[in-house]
């Protein structure tokens, strides 16, 4: 079997994509996480063990990246591991910069010291966001070719580490593909980000707080589709090229709350009456960007690859995902987040 690292496996998306590249068979998978605040080992546990070997440790340490490295002759790195969520990187910017840039910097450097006695057919996936294009106004989408222009500390890092990933291709030959994915939800998501914090408020009977005026808007993709995709660039993907990855789903803030509300109603019905009682406007995040939509059309076209999930039956799964795994969402609720308002510090 060919070894295959992903890094930030035990987040949301990695621990997604772990699970979905067991099913096919093909790889041993080593996982690397520093089990951050948002990584933890249970998001591993639906997963066959025999099917992966967990290293806990930080991708900003080179001494580990060696001895894997060494170890284990990679056929892949899958690169998601990441501070991710851009409240905590305007009340805290220094991870992001550690993570997201000397971080990826860290992983290209040992890609490139072991370039010669990796497989042949070596291809980093680095996988990244679609906010570095920055925001749009209410008639583009983001193409391959949208210029970066990042709004904030989040962003910065994930723009600044896809340039360091086209420079190791351009300049060092590190065999790399770039993704540039819009919001996902579904299921294992960290209970800070918009989806399951409103369904977990809801289903606590706390207020839905809304950024502003509720009217930005994002694209979603349900989780399961962006593991397909990032199959898809590892397998068929053009070496040092950018793929952008949508789900066709521009939604507005409030009327994302306002389907959580309607499918909870049905759902779970409340005594204390309808959900969208509890939605409650609050001061908007600063540097909020307005719009974000992407233009898929590349990888569509190039790889064949097509959403399989509408927002109407990945909104369902990931409610009914959070209604079955309160255990889950309950222990992190214990020890490292209550649904608290972050990103808004006054210095
Ligand atoms: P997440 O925050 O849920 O998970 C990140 C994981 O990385 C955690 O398991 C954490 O422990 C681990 N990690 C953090 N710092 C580390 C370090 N220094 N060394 C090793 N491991 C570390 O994030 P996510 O939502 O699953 O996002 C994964 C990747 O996908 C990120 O790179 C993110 O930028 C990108 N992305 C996310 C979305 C989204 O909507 N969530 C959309 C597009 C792209």
């Amino acid at each position: 079997m060919k070894n295959v690292l992903v890094t930030g496996g035990c987040g949301f998306i990695g621990s997604n994509f772990v699970e979905y590249l067991v099913s096919k068979e093909e790889y041993h998978i080593v996982v690397l996480d520093k089990l951050t605040y948002a990584g933890s080992l249970k998001n591993l546990e639906v997963i066959d063990s025999s099917r992966y070997t967990f290293i806990k440790g930080d991708i900003c340490n080179k001494k580990i990246l060696n001895q894997l490295f060494e170890k284990f002759n990679f056929y892949a790195v899958f690169h998601f591991a990441a501070e991710s969520h851009v409240d905590r990187s305007i009340d805290g910017p220094e991870q992001f910069i550690k993570t997201n840039i000397f971080g990826t910097y860290n992983l290209l450097e040992v890609s490139r010291a072991y370039l010669n006695k990796l497989d042949s057919k070596y291809k980093f996936i680095h996988v990244s966001t679609d906010e570095v294009y920055g925001e749009l106004n209410d008639d583009d989408f983001f193409t391959e070719s949208t210029p970066y222009n990042p709004s904030s500390p989040y962003s910065a890092s994930k723009a600044a580490s896809d340039h360091l990933v086209s420079a190791w291709a351009r300049t060092y030959g590190v065999p790399s593909v770039i993704t540039n994915c819009s919001n996902n939800y579904g299921g294992f998501q960290f209970p800070e980000k918009l989806i399951p914090l409103m369904i977990i408020n809801c289903l606590e009977w706390k207020k839905l707080p809304i950024y502003g005026d509720g009217q930005n808007i994002r694209d979603w993709l349900f989780v399961k589709d962006h593991c397909h995709a990032i199959e898809l660039v590892f397998k068929n993907g053009n070496l040092g090229e950018t793929y952008n990855i949508g789900g066709n789903n521009e939604i507005k803030n409030l009327d994302i709350v306002n389907i959580i509300c309607e499918l909870m109603n049905e759902l779970k019905p409340s005594k204390n009456g309808n959900y969208k009682n509890l939605i409650t406007f609050v001061e908007d995040r600063p540097g909020h960007d307005y719009r974000y939509a992407i233009d898929s059309a590349k990888i569509q076209n190039e790889l064949g690859w097509k959403p399989i999930e509408t927002f109407a039956t990945g909104i369902r799964k990931t409610i009914r995902w959070y209604l079955e795994n309160k255990t889950w969402w309950r222990e992190i609720q214990n020890i490292k987040y209550n649904q608290e308002r972050l990103g808004n510090k006054k210095l």
